[in-house]
């Protein structure tokens, strides 16, 4: 048996060089936060825009629920999403547990690419820099040979900058932090919004060419990706403005120009890191790498349809402020809608009864008028079949103003991330608000206030009725006096819902909200059997019973 052994070994090592290379010595993952597809397809975006004639691309790949940074930028490092790593939230850390990771590696974590790469090759230099320093705490510690925790985007860049040109590493992470800041604090899909982009974009050319400066760009794999998108002022939730996130793999032995047309998640980003270096993936990460990005892969024959949603028409007049649908409040006026198809092809089908439009739904041929309220709903059709999100728009077209609307009450209480005991608090303002929305009430400072809206909600007939409390922070809806919604708690737009019978007539309503600080945001809507889904109208809003 013994003699048999040798030739064995000479035919392994003769496979081992007939190897082909791995596609890239050097990989580049670059992390934009709260950089969405609208991002990239609105703003102008030179390098991003080479990165996708050079490479393989998909504007569909979808962040890990909930669209939060934390167990997003978790699950790109850890090629595995939050229910087996256990990064949900963004100040994680392994003495702060509350799910503990399915497998560990060296020092309690998930293990990490980085971690991945050391074990498998030890000799390799492995960099990170992190604009959100708190990106430090999900890695394991030692790993990395440098970790920049820079504080602006423009140090994170220089830093970079400089590093290449000591070193060329296998492995870089870099992570830009300012356009999620402009979301936070202008909105996304603002001007401003996309002029941080824009500057992300002038940051990442910058990178690239550095690459090329110091000789690694012929064999660098550049991952451009981000943790969420966004809506109005914030992230969180499950829309697709939130979930859907770039996904560019460009450089050495990508194909050009390539739009990946199936499912791809964050955590398959250092997956397809790994592919590229040539560096086997562990078992214990669930993510798939995209290998067709490369030269020689084909792409997946999908059984199925692939849902590539282009962006929703657009309805106007649109929202005022950034959280707001399109359609709003017309007191005795008759406004105007109109939608546009922003894209190239498809044609757009409308209801205004609140149903879903489908492809008997009528075509849009041009803007109508509304008299009363309506909730219009406008959706992309392509060959039978819908190519788009929906979009809803809600007007609210009350004749007059006479006893409508709610009183409120705002409140200030120093570091609440609850909301607070009313009872102990004295009002600092007040007035009177036709709906329950963040955006009509007078709030004496932005952070640490809070505000009561109380009077009556008049139902149109006997029935169920749910309703959804939007808030960013936390809220509660009373009805009746008893909680019908309990929404509260320190966090981004979370909308709950609940249901409840309900007779004709007027009952007390009791909208508790609060902001700690960062965005804010609270809308209220209703349903019932025969009311489609919408934000509830001043025509059901009293200050008194009668
Ligand atoms: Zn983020």
């Amino acid at each position: 048996m013994k003699k048999l052994l040798l030739p064995v070994f000479i035919l392994m090592g003769l496979v081992g060089c007939q190897q082909t290379r791995p596609p890239a010595d050097h990989v580049v993952i670059i992390g934009v936060d709260g950089l969405s597809p609208d991002g990239i397809r609105m703003a102008n975006t030179p390098a991003m825009d080479g990165l996708m004639q050079r490479g393989a691309f998909t504007l569909h790949a979808r962040a890990v629920m909930p669209s939060s940074s934390g167990a997003n930028w978790g699950s790109m490092i850890m090629g595995t999403g939050p229910e087996q790593h256990g990064v949900i939230s963004n100040d994680w850390r392994t003495d702060n547990l509350v799910l503990p990771p399915t497998v560990v590696g060296d020092d309690n974590h998930f293990p990490t690419i980085f971690s991945v790469l050391r074990d498998q090759r030890p000799d390799w230099h492995l960099a990170a820099f992190l604009h959100w320093n708190p990106i430090q705490n999900f890695i394991e510690e030692g790993v990395t040979d440098y970790m920049a925790l820079p504080r602006s985007e423009e140090e994170t860049t220089d830093e970079v900058l400089s590093y290449f040109q000591e070193h060329q590493p296998e492995f870089t992470f870099i992570h830009l932090d300012h356009v999620d800041g402009a979301g936070h604090r202008y909105g996304h899909g603002t001007a401003p919004y996309y002029r941080s982009v824009e500057k992300a974009d002038s940051l990442i050319g910058e990178i690239i060419e550095a690459t090329r400066r110091n000789g690694m760009f012929e064999r660098t794999v550049f991952i451009l990706s981000s943790d969420h998108g966004g809506i109005g002022y914030g992230h969180g939730g499950n829309s697709l403005a939130e979930m859907e996130i770039p996904f560019l793999v460009s450089g050495s032995g990508t194909k050009p120009g390539h739009e990946l047309l199936m499912p791809v998640n964050v955590y398959d980003v250092p997956a397809t890191a790994l592919f590229a270096l040539g560096v086997d993936q562990p078992y214990e990460w669930t993510a798939r790498p995209a290998k067709n990005a490369f030269q020689g892969n084909p792409d997946p024959q999908l059984r199925y349809h692939f849902n590539r949603f282009q962006p929703a028409p657009a309805i106007t007049p649109a929202g005022e402020g950034g959280f707001n649908p399109p359609g709003g409040l017309f007191i005795g006026e008759s406004p105007t809608v109109s939608i546009q198809n922003p894209s190239e092809s498809g044609i757009i089908r409308y209801t205004t009864d609140g149903s879903q439009p489908v492809n008997t739904s009528d075509t849009y041929a041009g803007p109508f008028s509304l008299n009363e309220t309506t909730v219009v709903k406008a959706r992309l059709f392509e060959n039978e079949r819908p190519v788009s999100d929906e979009i809803t728009a809600y007007f609210r077209i009350p004749a007059d103003t006479t006893g409508r609307g709610l009183y409120y009450h705002i409140f200030e209480a120093e570091g609440i991330s609850r909301l607070p005991d009313f009872n102990r608090l004295r009002p600092v303002a007040q007035g009177v608000t036709m709906e329950i929305s963040s955006n009509n009430l007078m709030l004496t400072r932005p952070d640490y206030v809070a505000a009561v809206l109380e009077g009556y909600i008049e139902i149109p007939q006997d029935g169920r009725y749910t309703f959804s409390l939007a808030s960013d922070d936390g809220s509660k809806l009373y009805i009746n006096r008893r909680l019908v919604i309990d929404n509260d708690g320190d966090h981004g737009v979370i909308t709950v819902s609940n249901s409840l019978l309900l007779g004709a007539g007027r009952h007390p309503i009791r909208v508790e909200w609060f902001n700690g600080g960062g965005g804010y945001w609270l809308a209220a809507y209703i349903e019932g059997s025969t009311l489609p889904r919408q934000i509830i109208s001043p025509e059901m809003l009293y200050r008194r019973a009668n």
